[in-house]
């Protein structure tokens, strides 16, 4: 006698039911979604015990027809898409016509429901999928269904529910999720009777957020407003200080449907490397916009997993998005707007140099400062996505801090402090490398090119700041109109030779080193070094193993010409040792930091008002230098109004 038999429909429709149903948050999102994709303005969500014993979602959407609802429970059933061809531009939330089938298969239902052309509406009840009846009902326009009783039939199911607090839990980060991807909604959630959430559904995002999050959280966000190719990248993103420990306060929804993917995630962080400290991560709201056909969201049943038909141009997006929203808000950048501060007599001018103290830095940039909203001008084309068997995986970068500080450097010379440029650099193990994005265009060291304009930049903005002089031997103290700044020199000067020596990876400018450098180094230093030989060459180093435990360095990366050869090699056999030799694009950034870190002029170091003053310029000429490579910030500012706060001149 055969083996296969056909599952009966009760069972068929509990195996179905369990890929959507897991929990109770999932019945809220499927009930949810269906009241924004019946046009609802305002929804209330209520559950009692987590959602377990008691669900209730009612709408003032557009209601079922009587004659529909009872189809409305079977499987496949469905009013959004018809021909296999809606499936590929779907502009509902829901679409499998699946979700009510599913939800009534595992619970007790009941549904009210009537439209706004019908004098009455109708009432169904269910068990277990099946329908105990249907009758008129008088009741408001729009929908209630109320679950109660989940998994009461399928006691295996009971037992994987967490505790009722968490199931609880759960199910307000969804209804909070919803209200943020709708704005114009308003969405009310209710817990075991205490009113936990009412967004006000004006269509304002920030408004959203704020009944979300609270007013702590809106405070700190940043308007993102980009587009290019067809794609758009709307919402809110933290200002770099304001990071935090773990990922769950990142937000993306793609046409507002709220998603989890790499590709946006690994976008986000990369436009934040190198400005957030290590271990933190950025939070954000964005919503992705592009053309329906652009995205499958019929990857997983429960919708919350897309497939981007081109994964490039939606990380370059948000990459951008970001990193033009970062840069907007730049405190340099906003002094700038400034006019110049009044020439106060400076006491203290006559012990110092008078033209350093009293400096008008007047430093080439883009004109669009005055824009409210301008274009992002990326000197860079966006850094690479790592794809992994067409997955995207997502590395962060992570970088290890690295305070090695050996005999203190000298500051470089002037020559070596000038040009400040920024360039893409090589990265290691890259499967997949995004091409230079069309809109911005490469910029010349230290001369920006604004290329949204067509038309020549209008006069360059000038920054315009009286230098006082330097603090503790370690921050460069200077004045703008109604604001200060302090600079940390290691900081901002660490920054720049990273840049630089980015750039020196990517051209692989090299300095033959008139004598040659002997290193004394272990058996594991010379090994450690010599399984990396092209990678170092690369970056600049050339070396040869000289026998008798030793190497002879030939040539070094042009900009380090003037640094200590033998430490520098030492410093990364170091850092390949730690690394396990593993060469990964992290390991690689790490040894730029830790090189730079090495050769960047240290707080106490004597420097001149000279020097300090360029380290400004370029400093200001750079939106990159605004962090240390460990993501230190490199420049703070206090506005006149807060420091009279402190003195109680001004409440
Ligand atoms: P889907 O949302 O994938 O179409 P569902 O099983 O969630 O499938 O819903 C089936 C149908 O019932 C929907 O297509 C819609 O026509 C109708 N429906 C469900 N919920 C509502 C609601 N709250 N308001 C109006 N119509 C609804
Ligand atoms: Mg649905």
């Amino acid at each position: 006698m055969g083996k296969i038999n056909l599952l009966d429909k009760n069972v068929a429709e509990l195996i179905a039911a369990g890929e959507v149903i897991e929990r109770p948050a999932s019945i809220v999102k499927e009930l949810l979604e269906n009241s924004i994709d019946a046009g609802a303005t305002a929804v209330t969500v209520e559950i009692r015990r987590g959602g377990v014993s008691y669900i209730r979602v009612t709408d003032n959407g557009s209601g079922i027809f009587p004659e529909d609802i009872p189809t409305a429970f079977l499987r496949h059933a469905t009013s959004k898409i018809r021909l296999s061809d809606d499936l590929d531009s779907i502009a509902t939330l829901g679409f499998r016509g699946e979700a009510l089938a599913s939800i009534a298969a595992v619970s007790r239902l009941e549904l009210v429901s009537k439209t706004r052309e019908s004098p009455l509406g109708a009432r169904i009840r269910l068990e277990g999928g099946e329908p105990l009846s249907l009758e008129e009902a008088g009741c408001p326009d729009g929908t209630t269904i109320v679950v109660t009783d989940l998994f009461y039939n399928v006691p295996a199911r009971l037992k994987f529910l967490r505790k009722d607090v968490s199931e609880g839990n759960t199910v307000a980060s969804l209804v909070e999720r919803l209200a943020l991807s709708h704005p114009e909604v308003s969405v009310k959630f209710i817990s075991d009777r205490k009113t936990r959430l009412h967004s006000p559904g004006d269509g304002e995002l920030l408004s959203a957020v704020h009944a979300v999050f609270g007013a702590d959280f809106a405070s700190a966000l940043l308007p993102v407003d980009y587009g290019c190719d067809g794609i758009s990248v709307t919402g809110y993103t933290s200002r770099p200080e304001q990071s935090r420990s773990n990922r769950s306060m990142q937000h993306f929804f793609v046409n507002h449907r709220y998603i989890h993917s790499k590709v946006c995630l690994a976008a986000l962080e990369e436009g934040y490397k190198n400005a957030i400290m290590v271990g933190k991560y950025p939070f954000c709201v964005l919503n992705i916009s592009l053309p329906y056909h652009e995205v499958d969201v019929n990857v997983h049943p429960a919708k919350t997993e897309v497939r981007f038909q081109d994964d490039r141009s939606v990380y370059n997006t948000i990459y951008f998005a970001v990193k033009s929203a970062l840069s907007r808000d730049d405190i340099l950048k906003k002094a700038a707007q400034t006019k110049p501060p009044d020439t106060v007599p400076n006491l203290l001018s006559s012990f110092r140099n008078e033209e350093a103290a009293q400096t008008v830095l007047s430093v080439e940039r883009s004109a669009d400062s005055s824009d409210p909203k301008p274009v992002y001008v990326s000197p860079v084309p966006a850094p690479p996505l790592i794809l992994n068997d067409g997955n995207a995986e997502y590395r962060s970068s992570n970088p290890v801090s690295s305070e090695t500080s050996a005999s203190p450097p000298e500051m470089p010379s002037r020559s070596a402090l000038q040009n400040p440029s920024v360039s893409d650099y090589s990265d290691r193990g890259i499967v997949f490398v995004p091409e230079t994005v069309e809109e911005p265009q490469p910029k010349k060291a230290g001369a920006p090119v604004q290329v949204a304009a067509p038309e020549l930049p209008k006069e360059e903005p000038s920054f315009s700041v009286r230098v006082i002089g330097e603090l503790f031997q370690t921050y460069l103290l200077f004045e703008g109109q109604d604001v200060f700044f302090l600079l940390d020199k290691h900081a901002a000067h660490e920054r720049i030779v990273f840049e630089k020596l980015k750039v020196s990876v990517t051209t692989a400018e090299r300095q033959l080193l008139l004598k040659p450098v002997v290193v004394q180094a272990s058996a594991e230093e010379r090994e450690a070094l010599f399984e990396n030989e092209s990678l170092l060459a690369e970056m600049g180093f050339v070396f040869e193993d000289f026998g008798n435990h030793t190497l002879l360095i030939r040539e070094v990366p042009l900009i380090l010409a003037e640094y200590d050869a033998a430490d520098m090699i030492l410093d990364i056999a170091r850092k390949l040792i730690e690394n396990r030799r593993d060469i990964s694009s992290n390991t690689f950034e790490n040894l730029l930091h830790s090189i730079a870190c090495r050769s960047a002029i240290k707080a106490h170091d004597p420097t001149s008002i000279e020097e300090l003053t360029e380290l400004l310029r370029q400093v200001y000429a750079n939106d990159e230098i605004r962090h240390c490579p460990h993501g230190r910030p490199v420049v703070v500012a206090m506005t006149r109004s807060e420091l009279e706060r402190k003195f109680g001149r001004i409440q």
